[in-house]
């Protein structure tokens, strides 16, 4: 490693249950990514059940537990986005609608 791998913080488990918590409490149920509600009684780690997401991700030094920087989505849709960005997508562009920068 030499200083270009971005050190992602760890989440401590009782302060992200508790923020995740709070963010299903307080954020409306509609999935950030794909814009169509969520159920929130969908069994956990099924394609449909709620993902609380960062929406600055942690790697780039996101907030890791306060409100404003927490979403909710889909567990599949959070699945596709995850802590990715522009250069991780760069080769499989083809499924994504949103124009990144290109590296050519
Ligand atoms: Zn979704």
């Amino acid at each position: 490693m030499d200083g270009y791998a971005p050190q992602v913080p760890k989440l401590n488990g009782t302060e992200w249950a508790a923020a995740r918590r709070r963010a299903i409490a307080s954020l409306d149920a509609v999935c950030a990514i794909c814009h169509t509600p969520i159920d929130l009684d969908a069994p956990k780690n099924t394609p449909f059940a709620v993902e609380v997401d960062h929406i600055v991700p942690r790697s780039r030094g996101g907030s890791l537990y306060a409100l404003e920087n927490l979403q909710l989505t889909h567990h599949r849709c959070n699945r596709k986005k995850g802590a990715k960005m522009a250069e991780d997508y760069v080769g499989q562009q083809v499924i994504n609608p949103v124009p990144l920068s290109n590296p050519w």
